[in-house]
């Protein structure tokens, strides 16, 4: 295995890493009740301690929020100046990717290269808003009011940034899906706490820095380490204005009754079970990779997975042949192995719920490849693929969340756009065939966020992601992305 030198400056921070908040630019929490340790799923190294944020954190970064959201600092400081901050944060992040990526890859197991390429996405997210602060735009509007002495009505509506932001985000790509809701909030003139998942906060952490080297006034950004506890004091924190969170359905219900009992805004971005529809035309060398890629990349450990593949009876066999190939050629080694196709598992209980769907599928599903988690250190499984003649299944109805792939065949389009369509979640989609008139009435049909034809389903700033049923409530990314941070007020002047 070949292997890649971790960089000084990357070892230096692991061992301070317990400097764990950010607050008002500055870190702090040594002198936490609580620490949490963080392993590396590769090896299971420890790699630091870092302190759970209780009501005292929690309160301190939530008012250094509400402060520096009513401080002219930020509050009026011109569009073209918050543009400006956000495009130095970005570039900050690009110089700093390779540190970024190092940390994130000993943090989560994923590969180095996919780790970079996520930093990298992240800056892009944050120039893609940093190009809109100067583009918020209002509405000017006829209505229809009586007024006294025949005055006439003026009447607008202006968009303005929401206040402070308590944005939660999941382990799995902590970085990316931080930048989803820090960019567009930020763009907004919003102020935030940000509280990232307990298994990979260090990534987060070390980001920290480069707001305030990028200018940001004290108080704007705000970084609280801890676990589920931490954001569920984030999360009924009263003197929040909006909670965007990224997580589990289960956690995002409980978000959900605790942000109505405050009447707090929340936007919520949950789990899937995506399904994939291949037709016999469909160009299968290509769909057969990508079909493999969408369900294998990052061990699985995607909301937008593809892990239920609807294929063509008449291409069934075939077909699956053809992805068993693609899974058992995948290299499994740690991320840092540039031949590595696919890392470990986030943890050792991501790993063990991973491989409990896998038992019980196994006794009632047909196992094609995969199914066995291998053997020494580290948190690794195979790339694993079952068969099944139906929806009627744990596998066809849970999201498993790791590199676990259910085959089931169809009939005809009506067939498959009904078990496409049969699961509790609506997040993404995916159709393969050179068919127009079969790929638009799957696109029509399908009930979910997200729908790529012949594509892998994957996201870009310009593109909002977001999940029907209970695959969550409202949309990140693009326009729409934005506007979720801002509050309308409609104005009227008599004159
Ligand atoms: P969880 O829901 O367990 O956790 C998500 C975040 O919420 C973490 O930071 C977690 O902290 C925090 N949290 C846990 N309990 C609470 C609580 N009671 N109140 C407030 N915050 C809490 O999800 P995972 O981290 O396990 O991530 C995997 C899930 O995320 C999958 O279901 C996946 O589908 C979904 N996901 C959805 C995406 C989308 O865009 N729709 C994108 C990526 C993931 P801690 O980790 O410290 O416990």
């Amino acid at each position: 295995m070949k292997m890649y030198t971790i960089p000084k400056e990357v070892e230096s921070f692991i061992e301070k890493a317990e400097f764990g908040h950010f607050i008002n630019n500055r870190y702090g929490g040594n002198m936490a009740k609580r620490y949490l340790e963080i392993i590396n799923p590769a090896n299971e190294d420890s790699l630091a301690k870092v302190p759970v944020a209780g009501s005292d954190e929690v309160d301190a970064a939530v008012s250094a929020a509400r402060d520096a959201f009513k401080s002219p600092d930020w509050h009026d400081m011109s569009p073209d100046s918050r543009e400006d901050l956000l495009h130095r944060l970005a570039t900050l992040i690009e110089e700093k990717h390779e540190t970024i990526a190092a940390i994130l890859t000993l943090e989560n197991g994923k590969l180095y290269a996919q780790a970079k390429s996520e930093v990298m996405s992240a800056a892009r997210t944050f120039r893609f808003y940093a190009g809109w602060c100067t583009k918020m735009e209002g509405d000017l509007i006829d209505i229809s009011l009586k007024q006294p002495q025949k005055k006439k009505n003026f009447t607008f509506l202006k968009r303005e940034a929401v206040g402070v932001v308590v944005a939660i985000v999941p382990w799995n790509f902590p970085i990316s899906i931080a930048s989803w809701k820090l960019a567009p909030a930020l763009a907004a003139g919003c102020t935030v706490v940000l509280k990232p998942s307990e298994v990979c906060p260090l990534s987060s952490i070390y980001m920290a820095r480069l707001f305030e080297e990028a200018g940001f006034p004290r108080g704007v950004f705000n970084l609280v380490v801890g676990d589920g506890e931490t954001g569920a004091l984030l999360t009924t924190h009263k003197n929040v204005d909006k909670i965007t969170f990224t997580g589990s359905t289960a956690v995002g219900k409980i978000i959900g009754k605790s942000a109505m009992e405050n009447l707090t805004a929340v936007s919520l971005e949950l789990g899937g079970k995506s399904p994939v529809i291949v037709f016999e035309d469909a160009d299968l060398k290509l769909a057969a990779k990508s079909v493999a890629m969408g369900i294998f990349r990052n061990g699985g450990q995607v909301c937008v997975a593809g892990s239920r593949a609807y294929i063509q009876e008449s291409i069934f066999e075939s077909f699956l042949d053809m992805l068993k190939q693609e899974a058992e050629s995948m290299n499994i080694s740690d991320g840092f192995d540039p031949d590595a196709d696919l890392g470990p598992l986030v943890s050792e209980a991501h790993l063990s719920r991973v491989c409990d769907y896998v038992e019980k599928a196994d006794n009632q599903l047909r196992l094609k490849t995969g199914g066995h988690k291998q053997e020494g250190s580290g948190f690794y499984m195979q790339p694993t693929i079952f068969t099944a003649e139906d929806n009627n299944s744990v596998l066809a109805s849970e999201e498993v969340f790791g590199p676990v792939l259910l085959a089931i065949p169809f009939s005809d389009m009506n067939h498959a756009l009904s078990m496409a369509n049969d699961s509790e979640y609506g997040l993404s989609s995916a159709v393969w065939t050179k068919d127009i008139s079969k790929a638009l009435e799957c696109v029509h049909t399908l009930d979910a966020g997200w729908v790529f034809v012949n594509s892998i389903p994957r996201s870009d700033p310009n593109f909002p992601i977001g999940g029907n049923k209970l695959s969550g409530l409202g949309r990140e990314l693009g326009k729409e992305g934005l506007y979720a941070y801002t509050k309308l007020k409609s104005v009227n002047i008599a004159y």
